[in-house]
């Protein structure tokens, strides 16, 4: 069975290239009934915080990348990375290396003089144990001196890294700690991950890594290194082309679902396929057709895609949707009568709008209450002369049948014996029903809010 796993450090916010790691192995785990694990890489005790292990687990939960199990510290399995270390000691694959800053440096000063190679050769590879001072060590791998290592990797290819380019890398430092690499074999190893899958920044790391697979005989996991994400300008995505944190695309009101279908297509592909559901992504989803070069973070693209995923999601889901997205971004939740006039009005709201922010802005007409309090440029549009005519207007309303077709007969009719345009009668509306200029239209702006809310408001407007 499949296992794969995300593995972030959490030192910061959830990176957008983390998420769309994470969504490539929720979806090749999950697309082939497999687990998905998550593991906290905090190791590096001075830059990881709780903070930032807590936004990634709203990460997750935001993206609804559900993981097996709980999350595994990684520093809690410090003893355990401990033990593989000294097993390779015991078993001479790895050796204790007594050697100095000073020596280590001595040795590279010598080394850069004749221009050869500065990894560090140490003598206490060859040194027997009864030989052995009395003082402070590392214990290193005993790394293979000839020969090559091959990753074979599902997304680049053969990648050969010649052996004598591989030290003889610490595993566990003199104070015990263990160093990422062997933490991140251990862990892999010991959660039964079967298939890495990862940003391409660790494909030089992958020989490494397989050297302690090798010394302890473990079965390797399969490889898919896949490349980093690019911003619109060829450059490495960064705060410079735009919103880069997770959190941040959540909170200016992103679908979930819309952003799945962004990320699983920014370096995966399947022929022309843009838009698609989770359920298509995961029976899709496979290695061979990740891009071997980096993919371009296109923001239009993602506006458009989370516009179909909110159109075609279905109102009652969509309101709830919204209700998280409000409560999420600290604006409160909805009065039950603000619930059923955004239900009734959701099949128009829903059209058009590329998040959730334009989706609530769109329905700044249900969000606020009696008396309105009209912007500037409503204001503008309740001058004297436009108060008189909605005033005139009111008792037309009074009896009128509350129908989209009547209320268009009887607005044209209105205004054609006023002697001008529906158009000019909008404004007015407009601005006694939401306050703004802009709004959806007024028919269905009137139908949503009913006779009673609509001729109050008006008259509101008009006094
Ligand atoms: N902690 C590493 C990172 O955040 C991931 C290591 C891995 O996936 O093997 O880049």
């Amino acid at each position: 069975p499949v296992v794969t796993r995300i593995a972030p450090s959490p030192t910061g916010f959830m990176h957008i290239g983390t998420a769309r790691t994470a969504l490539f192995n929720w979806l090749y785990a999950r697309g082939r009934g497999g687990k998905f694990l998550l593991r906290i890489e905090d190791t590096d005790r001075a830059r990881s915080t709780p903070e930032a292990t807590e936004a990634i687990l709203r990460g997750m939960d935001w993206l609804g990348l559900d993981y097996d199990g709980e999350p595994v510290s990684q520093f809690e399995q410090g003893a355990r990375h401990a033990e593989v270390a000294n097993q390779l000691l015991a078993e001479g694959k790895a050796y204790k290396c007594f050697a100095t800053q000073d020596d280590i440096e001595a040795f590279r000063e010598a080394a850069r003089a004749t221009n050869s190679s500065t990894h560090y050769h140490s003598p206490w590879r060859e040194v027997s144990e009864s030989e052995h001072p009395d003082a402070p060590y590392v214990i290193r791998i005993k790394a293979p001196k000839e020969g090559q290592t091959v990753i074979k990797d599902q997304v680049q290819g053969d990648v050969t890294i010649q052996n004598s380019q591989l030290d003889d890398m610490i595993l566990l430092r003199s104070d015990g700690t263990p160093v990422y690499m062997l933490a991140v074999v251990v862990d892999d190893h010991d959660m039964g991950v079967t298939h890495v899958i990862r940003g391409d920044d660790h494909l030089n790391n992958a020989a490494r890594q397989m050297m302690i697979y090798e010394a302890m005989g473990w079965p390797l996991p399969v490889y898919a290194h896949i490349p980093l994400i690019f911003g619109p300008d060829g450059k490495k995505l960064s705060k410079r082309h735009g919103a880069t944190g997770v959190e941040e695309y959540q909170h200016m009101g992103y679908p979930a679902s819309g952003m799945r279908n962004y990320l699983a297509r920014l370096g995966w592909s399947h022929g022309d396929d843009e838009f698609f559901t989770d359920a298509q992504a995961l029976e899709w989803f496979d290695l061979p057709s990740i891009g071997k070069s980096p993919a371009r973070f296109d923001f239009k693209k993602l506006e458009n895609l989370c516009g179909q995923h909110i159109a075609s999601t279905e109102n009652a889901a969509l309101l709830h949707e919204l209700q998280t997205f409000l409560a999420a971004t600290g604006q409160g939740g909805l009065q039950d009568s603000k619930i059923s006039l955004f239900a009734s009005a959701m099949p128009q709201l829903k059209e058009r709008a590329k998040t959730y922010g334009e989706l609530i802005d769109k329905a700044h007409f249900i969000m606020v209450d009696r008396p309105v309090s009209p912007d500037e440029k409503a204001a503008k549009a309740l001058d004297t002369v436009s108060r008189g005519i909605l005033k005139e207007l009111t008792p037309h309303l009074q009896n009128a049948s509350w129908t989209r077709a009547d209320l268009e007969a009887l607005l044209n009719g209105f205004a054609e014996e006023k002697g001008t345009k529906f158009g000019q009668l909008a404004a007015p509306l407009r601005a006694a029903l939401a306050g703004r200029a802009a709004t959806p239209s007024v028919f269905d702006m009137m139908l949503v809010l009913g006779p009673d809310e609509t001729l109050a408001r008006i008259q509101d407007a008009a006094a």
